[in-house]
Order: structure tokens, then C-alpha cells, then sequence
């Protein structure tokens, strides 16, 4: 079922770990990734990640990420990633029988591109149409996958203060020092028998990143001040 509206909304912690993952593979060679003898960086990386489903008043579904967990096992490439998944597995069940109050929300990979113009130009802070095939596999409607994110990461010339926003309902982005970066939610659901991500762009997922971009918007209407009185609704 395609719910009318999603709101994923990322933890600071699980941010951090975004970013420092999605940093690390960009930038530091990994000796087991060679190209003509030689040790890579601007790898893919991927992991998994844990939080909450919040059915919210107005029917609307809340992901709550409140980790983000690198799959040590996953194969890193240049670009793409083998995903591992006995790891997913096991984490996905340690985690339902020593932390109940988690849950297994689904899967964040990273696209790493030498600079923001390869990304800019074509837009390419969004999903794959390779990420999308994936999706499609029994395996993961059984895991209880809901949650995509991509962590785009690009290097720019001179260092940057910009400050945070959304480039789509459900894509942010960041400037931090000489990188920027660009984080996308996706939502999964089923449709005829298959499983399929939301589209780029689209208006029924909001990414909720206050540690990014402030607590802009009210989730719910807020009480006001009426007559010099603070009345709640
Ligand atoms: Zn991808």
C-alpha cells in the first residue's frame, strides 16, 4: 500500500555516522581496492539502519532513524557495492531480541562523485535506476525494508559555508568544509506484487533533518497565542 505521506526524519547520531562513513570511503584508499595496482578512494560504502515507525494523527508514517550502521561486510566498489546479506540478517535479528524498542528500517549506501558539477548537472543526488532493481527481491519486503537512503558526496575547490536545505522534499544537503553532500530518503512499498521505492522528487516523502536544517515546520498544528494567552489547540 502506498500511504498518502511519509516523513523520514534522521536522528543527529545516525547523521553523524552518514557522514563519517560516506567521508571515510570518499576520501581515504582502502589497500583491497585496487585499480591498475594501485589503492582507491571515492568508494561506495553501505550499511544498515534502526529506529522507529510512528503512525502519526493525521495518518501520516513517520520513520524515525535513529542509527546508522556500517555492513563491514559488504563489498565496496568504485561504483557500486555488494551488499551482504547474512549481515543484514544478523543484525536485523540481534537487534529485535536485545533492543526491542529498534527496529530494522532498511538501507543507506553512499555516491561518491569527484566533483559537485558531475552531480549537479544531472541531478545525481537521487536513486539509481540500479538501486531501484535492487529493491525488487523477496528478501527484503521480508526484513521489514522501508527505509533508502543515498549519502551523495562531492569535492569542491574551495571550502564552503553554505548553510543546509532541501533541493526536494526528500533531499537536503550539506556543506562541510571542502565537501558537499546531498542526503536523499526513499520509502518502500508494494504495489501488483511488487516492491518498489518512491520517486525522486517526489512530494509524498519529506526528509526530516533537523540537525541540518533547524525545525522548520510543524509536524502537527501547534498551540498559539491568543489574546496575550498561550492557547494549545
Ligand atoms: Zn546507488
Amino acid at each position: 500500500m502506498h500511504y498518502k505521506r511519509y516523513i523520514v526524519r534522521i536522528s543527529e547520531n545516525a547523521l553523524i555516522s552518514l557522514i563519517l562513513s560516506s567521508l571515510e570511503a570518499y576520501s581515504v584508499k582502502k589497500k583491497d581496492i585496487k585499480e591498475k595496482g594501485r589503492p582507491k578512494s571515492r568508494i561506495e560504502v553501505y550499511g544498515s539502519l534502526f529506529g522507529h515507525e510512528i503512525i502519526m494523527k493525521n495518518k501520516a508514517i513517520l520513520y524515525h532513524v535513529e542509527m546508522a550502521n556500517t555492513d563491514t561486510t559488504a563489498e565496496q566498489r568504485r561504483s557500486s557495492v555488494d551488499v551482504n546479506r547474512e549481515a543484514i540478517s544478523l543484525k536485523a535479528d540481534i537487534v529485535t531480541s536485545f533492543w526491542p524498542h529498534l527496529i530494522y528500517l532498511g538501507d543507506f549506501h553512499s555516491h561518491p562523485f569527484k566533483n559537485t558539477r558531475e552531480v549537479l548537472d544531472n541531478k545525481m543526488y537521487f536513486m539509481s535506476e540500479n538501486d531501484r532493481e535492487w529493491l525488487n527481491d523477496n528478501f527484503w519486503k521480508q526484513k521489514g525494508y522501508r527505509v533508502g537512503l543515498v549519502m551523495t558526496i562531492a569535492a569542491m575547490e574551495k571550502a564552503g559555508r553554505r548553510a543546509s536545505g532541501w533541493v526536494a522534499s526528500n533531499c537536503v544537503d550539506a556543506t562541510l568544509g571542502n565537501y558537499r553532500m546531498w542526503l536523499s530518503a526513499y520509502c518502500a512499498y508494494s504495489q501488483k506484487g511488487e516492491y518498489k521505492y518512491t520517486n525522486d522528487n517526489d512530494l509524498c516523502v519529506t526528509l526530516d533533518c533537523p540537525a541540518l536544517t533547524g525545525l522548520r515546520w510543524e509536524h502537527a498544528d501547534f498551540g498559539r497565542f491568543k489574546n496575550g494567552q498561550y492557547k494549545p489547540l
